[in-house]
């Protein structure tokens, strides 16, 4: 589903260069929960942001479901980023916005016609457990809701694949499970393949089929997430 080959990202600084990802071969399967953990600077997010492009590679390929995502054109870059969700530790939902438009915003970028929009948004809604939240403002809501909205909108053009980024890291340890729960769910019923950057064992272990270490920029060990975590 995912392959990565020889991935390389590096930052010109003031002080020379930086080699946030260092040659990256790794391989994900359709249908799969994997994760990625590693210390601050590791360069998790750095690596996520190359899934879709939001970061151009150095060198090296990004394949996402038999397309090099590096040799797109910009028009077929843009359809293939909507096979691809994301969400954020910070949830980034238009604050001036309610949970409906939220959710609906990706669906009036493509275009689609408001009633569709609407069946598809109370859709969602129901999906990740927001029934009668759709008239609130994200001010209006806990962080647990405020990243259901997040899910729902990535969910919204029906991706193939959902990056989660620091998802859980800004919420308490229950509400952390309970979102947990509902990516498990979302994986199980829509076959979805997700990929999950944290600095937390927790999270690894609750849900994820297998994981990756990364330190400096390398994975220096990867497998089925109890064998991986069982070695001293
Ligand atoms: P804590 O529970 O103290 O926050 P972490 O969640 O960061 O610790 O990591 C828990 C365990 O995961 C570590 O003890 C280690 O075995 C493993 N781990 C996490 N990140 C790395 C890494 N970059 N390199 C090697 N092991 C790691
Ligand atoms: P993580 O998500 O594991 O904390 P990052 O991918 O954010 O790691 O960062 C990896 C390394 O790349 C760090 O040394 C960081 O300082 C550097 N880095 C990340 N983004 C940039 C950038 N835009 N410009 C320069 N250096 C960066």
């Amino acid at each position: 589903m995912i392959s990565l080959s020889r991935l390389v990202k590096t930052y010109q600084t003031r002080d020379g260069q930086v080699t946030a990802v260092d040659h990256i071969d790794l391989k994900i399967n359709e249908g799969e929960i994997f994760g990625i953990i590693g210390y601050s600077g590791a360069g998790k997010s750095t690596l996520i942001r190359l899934l879709n492009m939001l970061e151009e590679p150095t060198s090296g390929d990004v394949t996402i479901a038999g397309k090099n995502m590096n040799q797109l054109s910009k028009k077929k870059l843009r359809e293939a980023r909507q096979e691809i969700g994301m969400i954020f530790q910070h949830f980034n939902l238009l604050w001036s916005r309610t949970v409906k438009d939220n959710i609906s915003f990706p669906l009036e970028i493509k275009g689609v016609p408001k009633e569709e929009r609407d069946q598809r948004v109370n859709e969602l809604i129901r999906l990740v457990g927001l029934e009668g939240r759709g008239g609130s403002y994200p001010s209006q809501l806990s962080g647990g809701q405020k990243q259901r909205v997040g899910i729902a909108r990535a969910l919204a053009n029906n991706p193939k694949v959902l990056l989660c980024d620091e998802a859980t890291s800004a919420l308490d340890p229950k509400t952390t499970d309970s979102i947990l729960e509902l990516l498990v769910d979302i994986n199980k019923k829509l076959g979805l393949t997700i990929v999950l950057i944290t600095h937390e064992m927790h999270v690894i272990r609750k849900i994820c089929h297998r994981v990756a270490v990364m330190e400096q920029g390398k994975i220096v060990e990867q497998g089925d997430v109890l064998e991986v975590f069982k070695r001293p």
